[in-house]
Parts: structure tokens; sequence; C-alpha cells
């Protein structure tokens, strides 16, 4: 029997989630309960690998648990970018090997249609907007990685646009920028808006529970799953919890919980978007990866996203929102002066799980689990791609992809503590320090 060490717990904080329709969370079964599949983890990985394994056996249960309410978790907090490109932060320009490249964007592009799809026919109003995204940069650091960038897309035929400082407000209203690259593939979306639109058009044959945090696993010839109120026994397990998939017992000390900060404005008056000028909505991603993400959203309000920590038992610490916060206004103030009356009404946390050699894991972990674990911060399209192949593949249905997936070599080793916590709080230090004005 392995206890499970750390739950996720996340803050009440986040505008997303209050901002999305109300629903009624699918409360823990009470009592002893079989299924032949379970899935740990309602988040974007979760939801479609649940839905994609109810189309692969119509005539099973498959019981998907999640610790907290849908919506609530990282899948609800996130900046909401469902991107398509793939950008290799190792590369000279950000593309690398261009089979991979390729093989990544046919990944994304599939993430991309199978969540489209499902908004489109189920009519899930999550303000999905296709209107690509700006990756700007204001020191030459952030233009040469722009110029690097483009180069990489050259070498991939993939379009983009280069936008001068001059012509920036036209878009995005401020002119805070120097230069910027428009690539028009990525999707936006209020994301809590979108995973509870997702849970609640699954398939018949899904059962959902929610606010059930697994406390214990027991590995057999079934998977025995417990809970406040009972237990689950599964004969096959799928781990769609990212980073929480080590406490699980498996790729230990491979994947960093790092915590990521938003604040959500109030809504700007109509007199405050005459002033910011630019078109109704768009989403703005830093050429510094340290940098802050801007976005203008449908219902007239800016996010802000920047700050980080490494939090190594994936649980918020309240004491860091303060800060994130404060920043979060002075990165607001130097881009939009000319809204100088514009308060946050929600800042809050979120976590990522990212490897060091930026892989994630797909496939199977022990004689009847799986998982697709670390998101690497592209969970929106990855997860949803990553666990819809997962399906398929338990199902006996695999290709290009697929293999593509089950041949990296997965998240590697990560230097045991108290070296691990040195090493990664200075990098993050450092690497915000650096941001400079990009952030
Ligand atoms: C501020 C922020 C901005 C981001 N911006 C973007 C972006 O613009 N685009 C993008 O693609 N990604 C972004 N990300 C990353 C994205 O949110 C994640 O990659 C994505 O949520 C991962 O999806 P997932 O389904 O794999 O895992 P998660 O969304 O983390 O879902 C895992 C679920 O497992 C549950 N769980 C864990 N342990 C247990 C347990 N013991 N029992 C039961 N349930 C358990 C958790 O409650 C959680 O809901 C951002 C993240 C943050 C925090």
């Amino acid at each position: 029997m392995q206890q499970i060490t750390s739950l996720p717990a996340d803050d009440a904080q986040c505008g997303w989630y209050h901002l999305s329709p109300k629903r009624q969370p699918r409360q823990a079964p009470v009592g002893d309960i079989s299924a032949p599949w379970v899935i740990i983890g309602a988040g974007y990985t979760g939801l479609a690998a649940a839905r994609q394994l109810a189309l692969n056996f119509p005539d099973q249960e498959i019981v998907l648990v999640d610790a907290q309410e849908v919506g609530f978790g990282t899948a609800g907090r996130n900046a909401g970018f469902a991107i398509d490109l793939p950008h290799d932060i190792g590369a000279d320009d950000y593309i690398g090997d261009l089979d991979t490249a390729n093989t990544n964007l046919k990944l994304n592009l599939m993430g991309q249609n199978v969540l489209r799809r499902i908004v489109e026919e189920q009519q899930i109003e999550c303000q999905l907007r296709a209107c690509g995204k700006y990756q700007a940069a204001v020191e030459d650091k952030g233009v040469a990685v722009l110029d690097a960038y483009r180069r990489g897309l050259d070498k991939l035929g993939q379009p983009y646009e280069v936008i001068e400082a001059q012509d920036l407000p036209a878009h995005i209203g401020t002119s805070f920028y120097r230069k910027a690259l428009f690539t028009p593939g990525t999707i936006l979306v209020q994301p809590s808006a979108l995973v509870k639109g997702l849970a609640d058009t699954l398939p018949a044959n899904v059962t959902l529970y929610e606010n059930t945090a697994i406390t214990e696993v027991d590995y057999g010839s079934k998977v025995t799953l417990t809970h406040r109120y009972g237990q689950i026994i599964a004969n096959k397990l799928i781990l769609a919890n990212n980073a929480f998939g080590m406490r699980f017992g498996f790729l230990e000390r491979t994947m960093l919980p790092i915590f990521l900060y938003a604040s959500l404005s109030r809504q700007l008056t109509e007199e405050e978007q005459e002033r910011l000028g630019g078109k109704p909505f768009w989403g703005v991603i830093p050429a510094d990866p340290y940098g802050s993400t801007v976005r203008r959203t449908v219902d007239n309000r800016i996010l802000m996203r920047n700050s980080f920590s490494f939090n190594p038992d994936g649980r918020p610490k309240s004491e860091c929102i303060p800060t994130a916060k404060k920043r979060h206004r002075e990165s607001f103030d130097r881009r939009f002066p000319m809204l100088p009356d514009v308060g946050f009404e929600y800042t809050w946390s979120g976590s990522l799980a990212i490897s060091k050699n930026h892989e994630g894991f797909f496939g199977q972990l022990g004689p009847n689990v799986y998982g697709a674990l670390c998101c690497n911060g592209l969970g929106i399209t990855r997860g949803t791609v990553t666990g819809t192949l997962l399906a398929d593949w338990v199902a006996g249905k695999s290709g290009e992809l697929t293999e593509h997936l089950l041949a990296s070599p997965g998240p590697n080793k990560l230097p045991p503590q108290p070296f691990l916590s040195m090493g990664v709080n200075a990098t993050l230090w450092w690497g915000q320090r650096c941001a400079g004005m990009e952030s």
C-alpha cells in the first residue's frame, strides 16, 4: 500500500474559475466501487483520455476522479493559449530538428482540432477565439529571440507576420513593445469554462467524481485506490495527474512542480477600451520565457501572468501571492499607462510540471498502469492530444504520432534535495532578474 504524500490544494482566487458558468460538482462515491478503467486527474489530459476511452470501449464504464472540482485546478487557471507551433528552447532557432518539429506541430494541431470539434459540437461557451498570438519583445535580447524564431519558422514553412513598434498599438493598444512576431495558428480560450464544459459533455459511460482525492494506492492484479469515503478497484489505471503522478510511485524525481502567477483586471469601461485602442481581444507571449504573458479577454479584462516559484510538494504558497500581485501591477503599469485606475479583481497561482530535458511521459508505467504526464507548460494542446492518443493506444490503435510519443526517453532524473531546490530556486531567481523589462 502506497500513501499519497501530497494532494492538490489550489487557492480559491482564480478569476477564470469564478467568472465561468457555475456548475454542480459530481461528488465522491460512498462505499466501494469497481470499474474496468479508472483515470486520475480531470485536467486536459484526463478529460481527453476519458472521452476517447469511452468511445473505444462503449460497453465499459470509465471512472474519472479528481481531488478538486473540475475547472478549479491548473487546467482552469492557465493563460488559455492553445498553441500550435513547436518552440524548442534548447535550439538556436527554437525549431531544432525539422522532423521532430514537424511531428510536434502535428501533435499540437491534433490537440487543437480535438478541442475545437468538441467545443463546436457541444456548444461549449468558453470564449474560444482562433485569433493567433503575438510574441513580443522590448529589449535587444528579446528582439534577437524573435529574429531567431523567424528563421526557425521559415525552416518549418509556417506563416508569420513581423510587426514593428509603430504598428503594434493598432493591434494591442500598448506602445510598450519594440517588435512582435504574429503567428496566426494559436487559439485562445477561457480555460476554466473550457474544462467545465468538457466535463459536462462527457459520454454517458464516463462517471466523473470530483473532490475525490486518492490518498492511497495498492498495485496488484487490480489497482485499489482509497479515498475519504471508500475504495475504487480498477482493472486498469491511467495517471493523468501531471507532477502528482510522482506521488503514485512512478517517475520519481523527474518532474518539477513550478508555480506560475496570474492576475485578471476588472472589466474595462467603454471609455477605457477607447483609450486602450487596438483589437477587441488578443494574446501576447513574451520573447523571454521569464517575461509576462498578457491578454485582452473577450469580456474586456486584462490578464497579466508572470512570476515563478518552485514548490516541491506541488501545493501553493499563499505568501507568494502578494509579491506576484505587486509585480503584475508594475508590469501592467509599464504597458498600460493609459489605464491607471484599472485594478485587479483576482490574483492566483497554479502549477506546471516541467522536466529538465523538456520531455513528457507517455505509455505504460506498470503491469496495469498507464500514464500521460509532464505537460512542460503546454498542456492545453499537449494534454488533449496525449490523453486522446493514450486512450487509443491502450485500445490497440497506434500511428506515427503515438510511435513518436512512445519513443521519447521521458523526463530525465533530477538531482536529490537539497541540491534540487538550491539549483531550481537559483535558476528561477536569475531568469526573472535577467528578464528585465520583458517581465
Ligand atoms: C498560470 C499558468 C499559465 C499557464 N498557461 C498555459 C497556456 O497558456 N497554455 C498551455 O497550454 N498551458 C498553460 N499552462 C499549463 C497548463 O495549465 C497545464 O499544462 C495543464 O493544466 C496540464 O494538464 P493536465 O491535464 O496534464 O494536468 P492538470 O491540469 O494539472 O490536471 C491534473 C489533475 O490531477 C488532479 N490530481 C492530482 N493528484 C490527485 C490525487 N491524488 N487524486 C485525485 N486527483 C488528483 C489535480 O487536482 C488536477 O486537476 C499554464 C499553467 C499555469 C499555472
